[in-house]
């Protein structure tokens, strides 16, 4: 039986297969969990993000690259591309769930048993929190009905708003 999980702390320290990291296009740069994860993992956690930049130039939105985690935990980071909000006028519910399906596929393929994924776009891309929490519980599901790989998917939050948010649509979802 596979399980969604919501825990509240810091993503680098959680030992799962792969934890995800909400980056931008260029894979090269930001603050929030970004740099908590380049910070905790290492230097080769940026090399590694520097070749694939080279090879196919960054990450578009709603896509996912993934890399090995350096001093983490993790096994693997799997780096994906959240939506700016912008009123919702940009697809960006529908790029938000393509993070969350695109990062399980990744981590499926990567033979992952077991991921966490932090609150995409809710930091500087001000993507509102209770939406965002509704498309994450959401596609996360949708693709443990269609997959029985992935045995574990930890939702980590840092603020206490985005943990009772995520635990409520949780709660929601099950009944
Ligand atoms: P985005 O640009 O996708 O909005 P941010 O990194 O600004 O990305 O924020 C995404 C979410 O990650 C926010 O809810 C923020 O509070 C959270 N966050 C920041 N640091 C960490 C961390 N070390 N572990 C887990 N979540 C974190």
């Amino acid at each position: 039986m596979n399980q969604i999980i919501i825990v509240k702390g810091d993503i680098t320290k959680l030992e799962a297969d792969a934890i995800v990291n909400a980056a931008n296009t260029s894979l090269l740069g930001g603050g929030g969990v970004y740099g908590a994860i380049h910070r905790a993992g290492g230097k080769e956690i940026l090399d590694e993000c520097k070749k694939i930049v080279a090879r196919q130039g960054g990450c578009k939105v709603g896509e996912a690259v993934i890399t090995i985690a350096g001093n983490l935990p993790a096994k693997f980071v799997i780096h994906t591309v959240g939506p700016v909000w912008n009123g919702g006028v940009n697809n960006e519910n529908e790029k938000l769930e393509r993070c969350y399906l695109n990062s399980l596929q990744l981590a499926t393929e990567n033979k992952c048993k077991t991921i966490a994924f932090p609150s995409i776009s809710t930091g500087v891309y001000r993507f509102p929190k209770d939406k965002a929490a509704k498309i994450a519980i959401t596609a996360v599901r949708k693709f443990l009905n269609i997959s029985d790989q992935i045995e574990k998917v930890f939702l980590i939050s840092f603020d206490e708003e985005n943990y009772s948010i995520l635990q409520s649509e949780l709660e929601a979802s099950e009944t």
